[in-house]
Formats: structure tokens, sequence, C-alpha cells
């Protein structure tokens, strides 16, 4: 990588813009606008959902939007939305965070350690079920069975009919790749695939009429529906009838050593990147 790409990168994913979706839900976006982190806000705390890439001084403008004692959790542990962790003192993180903890430090990322204030952060576990308690706000944590990664939570906002998916489900393509770097890390394209499904299931059950989906990338909040687009999918991709595409069309993505290997499986308005080699092994095998 070259000096000049490293400041181009720098000034993406350093450049944070904040606006509120509500009265007292705040959407914190970063590279160019592609990608989000969350601030909710109770009556007494608040809960900071991932910390980014790690640029710059992301908890002065944490303090800045809301003056609540600030609890921090991640969606999962990638680069892009944990690598800021070490702001805070202690951060909620799922059972499966070691498996992709070398992804932390298997890509070159802009990163600025400087206000890494608490570089040996408390990490503290939380599991299906848990409940974060806001204050006239509780926000209920479910363990994602492993699809984008090895670590993801959702986290379910019932009285503002919020679900935050993460990177498990958004509306230009869920990775379903192994991405933790992680030479011993399980990665299964039957288990991949019926757990994306699995997710999705899980999911839409919980989000009914007038609910919306908040994903960490490529627009937010989207609508409930393509939680029935990624059923879909995985269906199409055991019928058969999922359509297969070599061209990502994807300018990050595309600058990945694994890219070649990559392709784009469509169905109606959802999509995941996924091995070729890998999803032809369960394409077509439940006509
Ligand atoms: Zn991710």
């Amino acid at each position: 990588m070259d000096d000049s790409r490293e400041m181009a990168l720098e000034e993406i994913f350093g450049n944070y813009v904040s606006w509120k979706l509500d009265e007292v839900t705040w959407i914190i976006s970063f590279m160019n606008g592609s990608e989000y982190i969350y601030l909710l806000e109770g009556e007494e705390k608040a809960l900071l959902l991932d910390t980014g890439y790690g640029i710059g001084h992301l908890r002065n403008l944490v303090e800045r939007l809301t003056r609540k004692p600030v609890i921090v959790a991640n969606t999962h542990y990638h680069p892009d939305h944990s690598a800021g962790n070490a702001e805070w003192e202690e951060v909620l993180l799922s059972p499966g965070w070691p498996v992709d903890a070398p992804s932390l430090e298997g890509g070159r990322y802009p990163r600025d350690p400087s206000a890494w204030v608490y570089p040996d952060y408390r990490k503290t576990v939380v599991h299906d079920g848990d409940v974060i308690e806001l204050g006239g706000r509780s926000i209920r944590v479910l363990e994602a069975l492993p699809a984008h990664c090895n670590s993801s939570l959702f986290f379910v906002d019932e009285g503002h009919k919020m679900l935050f998916s993460g990177d498990e489900f958004e509306s230009s393509q869920t990775l379903v790749y192994d991405n933790s770097c992680n030479p011993d890390a399980p990665y299964h394209v039957e288990k991949r695939i019926a757990n994306l499904r699995s997710n999705a299931v899980r999911l839409r059950e919980i989000a009914g009429e007038g609910w919306f989906v908040l994903p960490n990338h490529n627009g937010t909040p989207i609508s409930r529906a393509y939680l029935d687009g990624y059923v879909a999918l995985c269906d199409a991709i055991y019928a058969g009838t999922a359509q297969i595409e070599d061209k990502l069309n994807h300018r990050y993505i595309e600058m990945d050593p694994k890219a070649p290997e990559l392709c784009r499986v469509r169905f109606g308005t959802c999509s995941i990147f996924i091995k070729k080699a890998e999803v032809l092994k369960v394409y077509g095998t439940k006509k």
C-alpha cells in the first residue's frame, strides 16, 4: 500500500458525521457515509453500538452527543466495528469474539493509537437473552449463529421497534466468506448458509409490522422485508435458482486478495459475497 492510498483511506474512515434518527437515537456515520455506529439514549444511560476503525477521538464526539454514562458494545469483533474499543474501559462482546480477534490485526487499515487510553480494556461477554437497561429503554441481546462472522450480536429495541443487525443483514450484500483471519476458525459453507437463513427467520419473527432493521453498512434504517429477502435468497441457493455473478461491483472488497475467488450470489433484492467454490457445494442441492 503506498502513502497516497493510506492518506485517502484515512480521510474516508476518519470523518464522522452524526444525526438524530429520533429524540433518543443517534446515527454516527463514517467511511464516506457508508458505515454506521449507533448511540441509543435511555433516561439514565446510553448504549454505543460499535467503535469504528479507531481513527480520531470518537469518544469526544459521543460525549458531545450525550451526557449520560455510556455503555459500549460491539455488534461483532471486526476491525471496522471494534478497533476503537480502547477509548473505553469496558466493552460488551459476544462469546465468539476471540475467534474473530485475529481480523483486527490481519488487515491493513488506518488507525490512530493516540486515542487508545485503555489498550487492555475489559472484555465482558454477554449472552442470548441478556437485557441492557438504559432507564426507560431496554435493549435485548441476541447471539447470531455464525454467518457473516463468528462474533455477531443482534440488539433488539422493542420499545422503538428497532432491530440492530450488525453486518449479518444489510441492503447491499452480506459477506459470507471466512473473514476471521484465523486459520483455526471453523468455516463450513453448509452451516453458514443454514445459519444465515435461521438468523433471518428468527429476526423476522421479532421484527413485525412497523419495525425497522438498522445495519452497519450501506443504508439505514432499512425495511424488515430484507429479512424475508434473505430467507428467499438462501432457498434459491438450495434450489439452484439464485444468480451467481463473477463481477463483485464493490470497490473495497475488490482490493481484497481473496477477491478473485469470490462471487456475488443474488436473488431478488438481496445478495451475498462468498467463495464461488464454496457456494457451489450447496447450490442446487435441494431442488
Ligand atoms: Zn463485519
